[in-house]
């Protein structure tokens, strides 16, 4: 006779159940990872290195500020070809589990118990519909500018004149040179990111809400992030010290899936976002659903 058997459940539900009681907030926490699936690449990916002159730049190099106050035409030049990339591609799977998770959160009257934070600058979980107040994008995001003097932290969209395509290597002229600049008092701009040679603040980057998130955080959920930035190290290796249960979901081992080996209430997922967001965030919305009933 033939016996008909459950489907076995991955052993990352089997962790969610046993670590996770369904209340208090959840904290998501992206890289760049998550937009590989969109087509993005990655900083360590193949395509990380730009060529300027002779010279081929890593984007370590590039995304600082002294590179912009050397030479703002090839950065500008950088920042809107990605930007073109950017705009070109679409939410995947993963970002759209995520966008899930805080609607159903929301409609079921517990907004409060979502947050994402993510490193992302290219718009992708917005776009898919998660919140912009529930959302804080801590290193920025590419669409938008602001003053390179730094005085006044209000950041502008790019201007539409722009265009959203540009081409590899395509130069900056003086067209482009008039647009970018600050709609405010007419100083140059430059891109609302945060550079590597620049520090965190509260006002453009939520800084400290995102660490007095975390002191709340009862479940922390952190994918495709290599773990080489310093807010998101805060971020886990805090839930590493408090015995905040966290899963950590990347494609290949990292700094945080190893603290999540190594920790009692952590769990390391070696799987693409896209593959493993929808069934775990469910299973999330519905711990949360099942705490309340
Ligand atoms: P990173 O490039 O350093 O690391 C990406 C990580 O994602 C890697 O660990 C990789 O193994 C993993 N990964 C790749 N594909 C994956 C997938 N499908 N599923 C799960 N994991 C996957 O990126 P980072 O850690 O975010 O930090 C680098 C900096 O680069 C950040 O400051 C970020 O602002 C910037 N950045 C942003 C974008 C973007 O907005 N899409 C793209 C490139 C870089």
């Amino acid at each position: 006779m033939l016996m008909l058997m459950p489907s076995a459940s991955p052993a990352y539900l089997t962790w969610l159940a046993s670590a996770w009681d369904g209340r208090g907030l959840v904290l998501i926490l992206t890289g760049a990872g998550v937009s590989a699936e969109s087509g993005i690449p990655t900083f360590r990916g193949e395509e990380g290195y730009w060529r300027i002159g002779s010279r081929n730049y890593f984007p370590e190099e590039l995304a600082t500020r002294a590179a912009f106050e050397r030479m703002p035409d090839h950065i500008w030049g950088w920042y809107l070809y990605r930007r073109s990339v950017c705009r070109a591609a679409e939410p995947n799977t993963a970002h759209r589990a995520i966008a899930q998770l805080e609607q159903r959160l929301t409609a079921a009257g517990r907004a409060e118990q979502f947050l994402l934070v993510t490193q992302n600058v290219d718009g992708l979980h917005l776009r898919a519909g998660n919140s912009l107040e529930r959302t804080y994008q801590i290193h920025g995001n590419i669409d938008y500018m602001r003053p390179f003097h730094d005085r006044d932290a209000r950041i502008f969209p790019l201007p539409q004149a722009l265009g959203e395509t540009w081409e590899r290597g395509q130069p900056i002229g003086a067209a482009e040179r008039a647009l970018l600049v600050a709609p405010s008092d007419g100083s140059p701009a430059r891109p609302h990111v945060l550079w590597f040679d620049e520090a965190y603040d509260e006002e453009r980057f939520r800084f400290e809400s995102t660490l007095r998130a975390i002191e709340r955080a009862t479940l922390v959920i952190v994918v495709g992030t290599s773990g080489s930035t310093n807010l998101p190290t805060q971020v886990v290796t805090r839930a590493f010290r408090r015995g905040i249960p966290f899963v950590v979901i990347n494609r290949e081992p990292s700094p945080f899936s190893e603290l999540a080996e190594r920790a009692e209430h952590g769990h390391y997922i070696e799987a693409a976002a896209g593959e493993t967001l929808p069934s775990l965030l469910d299973a999330v919305a519905a711990a949360s659903d099942h705490e309340r009933t």
